[in-house]
């Protein structure tokens, strides 16, 4: 958990069993007691590893179907900071909304990409997660969507998604997160008393 210390606001990385119990502040030695369990419900990540090449195997056994479903339920894997914030559900059902799809896709992946950003900066790691890319990955689907109706021109925007731009993200997004997991597998801060 992140907590910022009572006296000076400095910010520390605590491991989550330092809840409700009192932690000494490294910046200017003052104690305050962590917030508990409680209140921290909601603020924490849930976010897993998961081998990037099993993802990129499973979105070609599956024609993209996997990394559609995988990365927009992502979204319900991490605390809601702002109002528009996606649930699962909503990100993954506005996906099937004709016309307003065509916005959505772009939307939905470079709001993931955000929201995993801030946690990796929570967490003091870069910005990884390709928010750069996953406009231009949102807009091919938007083509992709509108050209379905235009057979052959159709054919090769899902075949670029499918065969290159869709497993590239999802992998970088993926490589993001594992990256975070495990830095934060090693607590850093352990309680004074
Ligand atoms: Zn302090």
């Amino acid at each position: 958990m992140k907590t910022a210390c009572n006296y000076c606001g400095a910010w520390h990385d605590l491991d989550d069993t330092c809840a409700g119990r009192t932690i000494r502040c490294t910046a200017c030695g003052k104690s305050f007691i962590a917030p508990t369990d409680l209140a921290l419900t909601g603020q924490r990540h849930l976010l897993a590893s998961f081998p990037v090449a099993s993802l990129v195997l499973l979105h070609y056994l599956t024609a993209g179907a996997f990394s559609v479903m995988y990365l927009n339920l992502l979204h319900e894997r991490m605390p809601r900071l702002r109002r528009d914030d996606p649930s699962a559900t909503v990100a993954l059902g506005l996906c099937f909304i004709p016309v307003f799809n065509l916005y959505w896709f772009a939307f939905s992946f470079h709001r993931l990409c955000a929201r995993i950003n801030e946690q990796r900066q929570f967490a003091g790691l870069p910005e990884l997660a390709p928010s750069w890319l996953a406009i231009p990955v949102g807009v091919l689907f938007a083509c992709g969507l509108t050209a379905t109706f235009f057979t052959t021109a159709g054919f090769y925007v899902w075949g670029i998604i499918g065969a290159v731009a869709l497993p590239v993200f999802a992998g970088m997004v993926q490589h993001s997160i594992n990256e975070l997991c495990e830095q934060q597998a090693t607590p850093m801060a352990a309680p004074v008393a």
